[in-house]
């Protein structure tokens, strides 16, 4: 199959021309392939749907890559992630429909003929798998139980096939969610979650928004080195997850920063959850197993803001950044809530910016 007979797909189809042309072609199942493939069968690149087909079944990974280049831009993460999302969607409907088949299939298969003419009538099914469901079935007359059972076997291979690249997709949507040191939601999850908060207005629920900072954790670097550093983040980050219900997002947001999404507690009960923390970390001692070296200890600043004190993701962020800031400014090591009274000498500066 090549990216020029294929017809501008309806939602459903474009998993199967996509799955189809993939496998076809022996090309792997990498996001950036799905995505050329996807921007090429929705039609929305003339040029590059004309170079891939250009390309034909011969296209190698390197042409790919290099169409890639050409074509999706330096933004290819969003528009994988866009991609990924759609194709999850559809995914989800297509395999439905080939589990709710393939039972059918199997408890009628005395009724073939009648059942490909099922398989017919829905439209919003892949095109190629009902093509190849009903030329077996068609040809199934001399001989319908074989041919049923092969049109059965091919489905289920199909089913399969789905399952994989929806494991596949889900993998990817992972790592690109996940900060590779400390296992956590890195910045770019935290961004969507933040800009989530507030889209169940008017009925938002109790949510605040924790910004944490590890103090002078230069010192801990300059002192001992950047792996032990990275040890040392690697163990806050375990002590902050720890220290929190498993329903808490928990993200490290950059360097030595950390964000925190409480939902469902008062103003007093988050309190109560960052000093938690706070002490538990206070407490730890951080020393090196075989030398016996003490690197602590090390403490944190938390900063944060209820939702109902912001009317959107960017004032509670920088509400909960202005109490961070007090915290730093006051000593370090303790939990400050926002409060309009203690925006004083913030003067608009982002504690993730501002190093004074
Ligand atoms: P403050 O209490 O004011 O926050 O002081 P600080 O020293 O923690 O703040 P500053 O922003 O000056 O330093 C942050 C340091 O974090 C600087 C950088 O070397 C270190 N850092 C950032 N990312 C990493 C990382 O991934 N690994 C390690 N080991 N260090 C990191
Ligand atoms: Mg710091
Ligand atoms: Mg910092």
């Amino acid at each position: 199959m090549t990216a020029t007979n294929a017809p501008k797909a309806q939602s459903t189809d474009v998993v199967g021309q996509i799955v189809f042309a993939l496998r076809t072609m022996g090309i792997a199942p990498l996001p950036r392939n799905y995505q050329l493939f996807y921007e090429a069968y929705i039609g929305s690149n003339g040029p590059l749907t004309q170079k891939l087909a250009a390309l034909g079944s011969q296209a190698t990974q390197e042409e790919l890559d290099s169409l890639a280049a050409e074509f999706l831009g330096t933004a290819q993460v969003e528009v994988i992630e866009r991609v990924h999302d759609k194709l999850l969607v559809e995914l989800e409907s297509l395999l439905k429909l080939l589990r709710q088949e393939q039972q059918s299939m199997e408890s009628y298969t005395k009724l073939l003929g009648e059942t490909a003419s099922r398989i017919n009538s829905k439209a919003n099914f892949s095109t190629d798998i009902i093509r190849n469901a009903i030329h077996l079935l068609t040809e199934a007359t001399g001989d319908k139980l074989t041919e049923g059972e092969r049109t059965v076997d091919s489905m289920a291979e199909h089913s399969q096939e789905m399952d994989q690249v929806r494991r596949e997709l889900d993998e990817y949507k992972r790592i690109a969610n996940t900060d590779s040191l400390t296992r956590l939601a890195n910045r770019r999850a935290f961004d969507e979650r933040l800009a989530g908060l507030y889209d169940a207005a008017p009925t938002l629920p109790v949510a605040a928004l924790v910004l944490a900072d590890i103090d002078n954790f230069k010192k801990i670097n300059d002192s001992f080195g950047h792996p032990v550093g990275d040890k040392i983040l690697a163990s806050v980050a375990s002590i902050i997850r720890a220290n929190v219900r498993k329903d808490v997002f928990v993200a490290r947001t950059g360097g030595e920063e950390f964000a925190i999404v409480i939902e469902g507690n008062t103003a007093d009960e988050v309190m109560l959850i960052c000093e938690r923390i706070r002490c538990a970390l206070e407490t730890r001692s951080f020393r090196n197993s075989r030398s016996g070296i003490q690197y602590g200890p090390v403490t944190i600043s938390l900063g944060y803001s209820m939702g109902s004190q912001a009317d959107g993701p960017g004032t509670l962020y920088a509400n909960a950044d202005v109490a961070l800031y007090h915290a730093k400014r006051s000593g370090r090591n303790r939990t400050v809530f926002f409060d309009e009274s203690i925006r004083g000498d913030y003067a608009g500066k982002n504690w993730l910016i501002y190093q004074g």
